[in-house]
């Protein structure tokens, strides 16, 4: 039965063969994850499950440091939903809410929002501070990664 760690609080969820490919429900948390290995959208993440979520991803990951209140991260969302489902099959992208989870955010050196930080074997290798300018941008900045 394959394991599925929840982006969320980490809690590896036991997920049956026949509905690998929807969505699960974390036992622990109740979050709502997808279930195939890489996901097409933005997952959460926190203080708590970011240790792990930076480890165990097998491809380049993602993370955006934003808060609900920060005007250019919303600019940003949307073309992380892109990025995300362009780049499926070789890259997560992961959001961490800067205002709940400080640990992860001072740990990262996120002093200004959004920060976009890319991992890759566990390790940072490249940083985006301020929004991309378009999606392009991003697209571009990111291919030269994957
Ligand atoms: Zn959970």
């Amino acid at each position: 039965m394959p394991v599925v760690p929840c982006p969320a609080c980490g809690t590896k969820n036991r997920i049956p063969a026949e509905r690998v490919g929807q969505v699960a429900l974390c036992g622990r948390c109740g979050e709502r994850f997808p279930t195939h290995p890489l996901p097409a959208r933005p997952v959460t993440t926190t203080d708590g499950a970011f240790a792990s979520l930076v480890a165990t991803t097998p491809v380049p990951l993602l993370v955006d440091c934003w808060a609900p209140w920060c005007g250019p991260c919303r600019m940003v969302a949307p073309m992380l939903e892109e990025v995300a489902r362009e780049f499926a099959d070789r890259l997560v992208v992961a959001k961490l809410n800067v205002d709940e989870n400080p640990a992860t955010a001072a740990r990262l050196g996120a002093k200004s929002i959004p920060t976009l930080v890319l991992f890759k074997d566990g390790r940072e290798v490249d940083r985006l501070v301020g929004a991309p300018r378009a999606p392009a941008a991003l697209r571009e900045w990111l291919a030269r990664h994957l």
